[in-house]
């Protein structure tokens, strides 16, 4: 039996006074409204981002009065005797039961997700890809049909092309912002529309607004990847998506060191994918939930300088000669700038670019990968959204194994650079940079 969803009042146990002496069941103030920082969800008190990602969610009071949630390290909970247990079968007592369905720090996250995301409810998974497998698990069936924008998360295509197929699912894809061959594309079968904003390495953003409006109008629905995004930059509920799905591997988490994803949305879509998850066992561990809620308190005050950097980088990056392209929504060169700029707060640190050799021509991919072996700062890696800035060419960390003309079909040229910015400061990522390109080759 899965415990009742809504945050109410929790119920800790906590030493009884100063000294600790003795247990007792305590009833600990609410935690903060899950709602947006909207001023009526807060008492009267506005809440922007930033106070919003610190305070959302949590209890005012803790276990032991400590400031920071604990990490209730526990597979079970315990009851007092059967009545207890019917009382919590029957919902009168949130709290929890076993460690599949939910435990204390992860369920401080989802409030603190669904708050910054201005959703009712969130839904923490082990994974960005768990979160997506478990939330499409949840409400596809045989025979439905899913529309994706082509840019998304390869991995997010594979499952529902290979694997969601294997159930009867059909999958199309139509190419990134043509939405009338998106509206096209619909059918009486079809369930859901898919896409990621901004994608991944390529920048193109989706006008939500009008996204959410093609779901509603055939009452199909939405589904927006905000990885690259984040709540800080975009909010897709607020323009009437369904569903927002993260990776907070990424940005959220923030320091590279976590695997978690979440699905955020209404409390009555995500019912299912919670009932799905308990079953599944995709849970955000005690452990993990930790990290996460004390990354997200810094989200906005990172997002500030991974957005700056970002800008900075893209606008060093197109001036210089040995640069042939750069996709950046920030820049007015990239096609989706207006867009960007009419719903997004800033564009993050993802900078992808295209470089020259000496003589002027596309660099080949040893080129490419001389000027990649020759930064100082940014790691070479996988991944985006973490303070230490990462770098990587796509055809050497992602499509390898892809032929020649698949990479051209996914616009993967043999030059191609994604740069993850940090938060390191922008004149030594932007030297560092400036270096590399003009006296590329290996340092070791
Ligand atoms: N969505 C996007 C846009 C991603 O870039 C990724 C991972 O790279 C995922 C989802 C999957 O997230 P995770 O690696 O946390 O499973």
């Amino acid at each position: 039996m899965l415990p009742p969803l809504s945050p109410t009042t929790l119920l800790w146990i906590v030493p009884r006074g100063p000294q600790g002496m003795g247990m007792l069941t305590e009833k600990i103030s609410s935690p903060d409204s899950a709602s947006g920082p909207s001023a009526d969800a807060n008492g009267g008190i506005a809440r922007g981002p930033s106070t919003t990602a610190v305070h959302a969610g949590e209890a005012r009071l803790k276990p032991g009065f400590s400031i920071t949630d604990p990490i209730f390290a526990a597979s079970t909970y315990t009851f007092a005797d059967t009545q207890a247990i019917v009382d919590f079968l029957e919902q009168k007592e949130p709290r929890e039961e076993y460690g599949r369905y939910g435990n204390p720090g992860e369920r401080v996250v989802e409030r603190k997700l669904a708050a910054l995301d201005g959703g009712e409810e969130g839904v923490l998974f082990s994974s960005g890809m768990a979160a997506f497998v478990g939330l499409l698990m949840a409400h596809v069936s045989a025979g439905d049909e899913i529309v994706f924008f082509d840019e998304c998360y390869h991995r997010s295509r594979e499952f529902c092309r290979r694997h969601l197929a294997r159930f009867g699912v059909v999958t199309r894809e139509v190419a990134t912002g043509d939405y009338a061959a998106m509206e096209s594309a619909i059918g009486p079968k079809t369930k859901f529309l898919i896409s990621e904003s901004p994608t991944n390495p390529h920048l193109s953003v989706v006008d939500v607004e009008r996204f959410a409006a093609i779901g509603r109008r055939h009452g199909v629905l939405t589904l927006i990847d905000a990885t690259l995004c984040t709540p800080y930059n975009l909010r897709p509920l607020d323009a009437g998506v369904d569903f927002v799905l993260h990776s907070a591997t990424k940005y959220l988490g923030g320091h590279n060191d976590l695997l978690a994803g979440a699905a955020i949305g209404s409390a009555e879509l995500l019912e299912p994918v919670r009932r799905l998850r308990g079953i599944m066992g995709g849970i955000s561990s005690p452990h993990t939930a930790y990290f996460l809620e004390r990354g997200l308190k810094t989200l906005a005050l990172r997002m500030e300088r991974h957005n700056a950097n970002g800008l900075a980088m893209a606008r060093f990056l197109e001036d210089h000669p040995r640069v042939e392209r750069v996709f950046y929504p920030g820049l007015t060169s990239h096609p989706y700038h207006d867009v960007a700029a009419r719903t997004m707060r800033g564009c993050g640190g993802l900078v992808t670019f295209l470089v020259r050799n000496a003589s002027g021509a596309p660099a080949d991919w040893r080129e490419t990968a001389d000027v990649v072996d020759a930064v100082r700062i940014p790691r070479i890696g996988p991944s985006l959204g973490g303070v230490e800035s990462l770098i990587e060419q796509p055809l050497v960390m992602s499509y390898w194994n892809y032929t020649p003309d698949e990479r051209a079909v996914f616009r993967i040229p043999d030059n191609m650079i994604r740069l993850a910015c940090g938060i390191e400061d922008t004149d030594d990522l932007i030297a560092d940079l400036a270096q590399a390109i003009e006296s590329p080759g290996r340092r070791r």
